[in-house]
């Protein structure tokens, strides 16, 4: 299979970001894109690195390998280091743990990228790390290409925390959640033009990130043209609008791309389908597309998606096949309890519920809801999708919601698959935030 072509644009442009360091802003100037890699920033390591000690309690065996210190796990110190400082990690026991780059303002203290005292963070080792992340992607696509866009660099996913790289048809978002990272930007984006020849780079800093990391929220491109309005990508034999700088902004969840698929597969032969929260029709037309289903019902709050979702239905010759409806998903659900309405499927992709730590409880109800009403309207022998995208409730904890929603419901019910993101978003295994997505695929006889 051929590799992911990205586009012919030639690596001849100049990028400049400018990165904001504490409350001096740093202009960074991008080497040309053929000019020598490793010229980023040695500047702030001197021979000597500092070391943190971590509270008691904290040691190199209840820490692991996780990616991230917390600024509640660190000594405090009266001259703390700079901000974007390679420092060594100590335990309370004054073991040795890792190396990070320290942060003085973020909740994360310390990003972890080196478990050995021989490795030493700079341009190289990112770069190193960012040519691996595009070789596991290459060796991915040469099993399945049935899309033309996916993530290059999923951040502690790829062991380079703070980074996001997606490419959508051979346009590149690059998301940064780290400040420390920002000293390495210039270097890395060097790295991606040469070695995924992009038509373009979009620089994104999220509201949420600049607040949290004190820098500045940007979005801008970088390098080469984004087109100016939607463009189309290309996944599981349909066509999808996406939209990444225009005033009708829409992206796309590239998540949950065999997710689609594999839920197709297992709809049973001339199913009613009901996609609820379907977004840009992601489920619902993929459904409509490879499943051999009578009839499918998607739901969504936002009209701004239903849009997307129409548009997509026409350009994919699906209009037939798919009712849109605005309404809230609670709303949709009951309503059809109330109706005594029954589907062959039914697929439940709500948005990250849990956002944060308090909202949790809150959140572990609206599953069991969701769940609950979803499994009354089965029909036996009927298909359960069911996701979750928040990082703050694990797999297990997703489990025991579906396993009250299924007694409650006073129903059986087979596991098919325990699905994640796709191979794009390698999980973690010492940071099992980067297992987020959970996809369970289930049947009631
Ligand atoms: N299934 C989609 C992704 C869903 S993203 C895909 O395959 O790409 C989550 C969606 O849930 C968003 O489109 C959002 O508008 C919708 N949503 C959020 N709150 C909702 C609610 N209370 N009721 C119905 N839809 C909701």
């Amino acid at each position: 299979m051929p590799k992911l072509h990205l586009g012919p644009s030639e690596p001849n442009h100049l990028f400049t970001v400018y990165c904001s360091l504490d409350s001096s802003a740093l202009k960074v100037n991008a080497p040309k894109v053929n000019a020598p890699k490793a010229n980023a920033v040695e500047y702030y390591n001197s021979s000597k690195i500092r070391a943190v000690r971590l509270k008691p309690g904290k040691s190199r065996e209840s820490i692991g390998r996780h990616p991230w210190i917390l600024d509640a796990s660190v000594v405090e110190s009266i001259s703390p280091p700079r901000q974007g400082e390679q420092v060594d990690v100590l335990g309370a026991d004054g073991k040795w743990i890792g190396r990070g780059l320290y942060h003085p303002q973020s909740r994360i203290r310390v990003r972890m990228y080196a478990w050995s005292q021989e490795e030493s963070i700079g341009s190289e080792l990112f770069l190193r790390r960012v040519d691996q992340a595009i070789e596991l992607r290459n060796q991915m696509l040469a099993r399945t290409s049935h899309s033309d866009s996916l993530r290059w660099i999923n951040s502690e996913g790829d062991f380079l925390s703070g980074l996001v790289v997606d490419g959508f048809a051979g346009n590149l978002v690059v998301q940064v959640t780290a400040g420390v990272v920002l000293p390495y930007l210039d270097a890395i984006l060097g790295e991606l033009v040469s070695k995924l020849r992009p038509r373009s780079i979009l620089l994104s800093v999220d509201e949420k990130t600049a607040k949290s990391e004190g820098i500045e929220a940007r979005e801008h491109v970088v390098y080469g043209e984004l087109p100016a309005g939607p463009f189309s990508i290309r996944e599981n034999g349909l066509t999808w609008r996406v939209d990444l700088v225009g005033g009708q902004k829409t992206g796309y969840y590239l998540d949950q791309r065999d997710n689609r698929l594999a839920a197709a597969l297992w709809a049973p032969k001339g199913a009613k389908v009901l996609d609820v929260c379907t977004y840009a029709g992601g489920f619902a037309l993929t459904i409509a597309k490879h499943g051999v289903c009578e009839s499918v019902v998607a739901v969504d709050s936002s009209a701004k998606a239903l849009d997307l979702a129409r548009a997509n239905a026409q350009s994919n010759g699906l209009t037939d096949k798919v009712v849109w409806e605005q309404a809230d998903f609670f709303e949709a659900l009951s309503l059809r309890v109330d109706r005594g309405e029954l589907f062959d499927m039914i697929v439940l992709d709500p948005p990250k519920l849990a956002g944060a730590r308090d909202k949790v409880p809150k959140a572990m109800a609206a599953y069991h809801r969701l769940n609950y009403l979803a499994l009354r309207c089965l029909r036996p022998g009927g298909v359960l999708v069911t996701c979750s995208c928040s990082g703050r409730v694990d797999r297990s904890d997703f489990l025991d919601v579906l396993l009250g929603s299924a007694r409650r419901a006073g129903k059986d019910l087979q596991i098919l698959e325990n699905r994640g993101a796709g191979a794009d978003h390698p999980v973690n295994i010492h940071c099992p935030e980067t297992d987020y997505l959970k996809c369970i695929i289930a049947r009631v006889p």
